[in-house]
């Protein structure tokens, strides 16, 4: 029970980064190479004194690039089910990419609060670049670096808001 908020997002966004550090514990494996973290991992966060759990997605090997989409698309939908919110992460280090589109496009759909949140945006310089995110046309876009925190707070007042 309570309020839940799925992190989805290609793999290597930084998803799991930012789940150990809403966790403070190291839950989810973090690695450089995609699609470390197999299955789902469930965790209860807290922000200003208000409780939420959190899911991170994104653990599948992918097989080939037709089911590779395919298999995030079902992450997706599987999130959508069981989330109240969701933080869809992108990464201004790579920028929007094909896979971005196409997540976009199924979360675009939803009547659940979508929280765009570009990753990695560690200075000044990537923060300029990472504007190209509007583009996508989401409510809410937030621009956080996972690895120094910042930006996090924001999104963390955002996404508790309705609790
Ligand atoms: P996931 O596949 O989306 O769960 O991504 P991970 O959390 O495993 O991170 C993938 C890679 O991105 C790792 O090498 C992280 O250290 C790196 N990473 C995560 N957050 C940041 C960030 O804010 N800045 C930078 N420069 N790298 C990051
Ligand atoms: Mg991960």
């Amino acid at each position: 029970s309570g309020y839940t908020v799925a992190i989805v997002g290609r793999p290597n966004v930084g998803k799991s980064t930012f789940f150990n550090r809403l966790l403070e514990q190291r839950k989810a494996i973090v690695d450089d190479i995609s699609g470390v973290t197999r299955d789902r991992q469930y965790g209860i966060a807290e922000w200003v004194g208000k409780s939420f759990n959190v899911i991170d997605t994104g653990g599948f090997v992918p097989r080939s690039e037709d089911v590779f989409e395919k298999e995030i698309k079902k992450q997706v939908l599987i999130a959508l089910e069981e989330a109240d919110a969701l933080i869809f992460m992108t990464d201004t280090a790579t920028g929007i990419t094909d896979l971005d589109e196409s997540m976009a496009d199924v979360l675009r759909r939803s009547a659940k609060p979508v929280y765009l949140t570009v990753n990695k945006v560690d200075n000044h310089e990537r923060l300029l670049e990472a504007t190209e995110f509007y583009s996508m046309g989401f409510e809410h876009v937030y621009f956080i670096s996972a690895i120094s925190g910042s930006g996090t707070g924001e999104l963390l007042d955002a996404v508790t808001e309705p609790i």
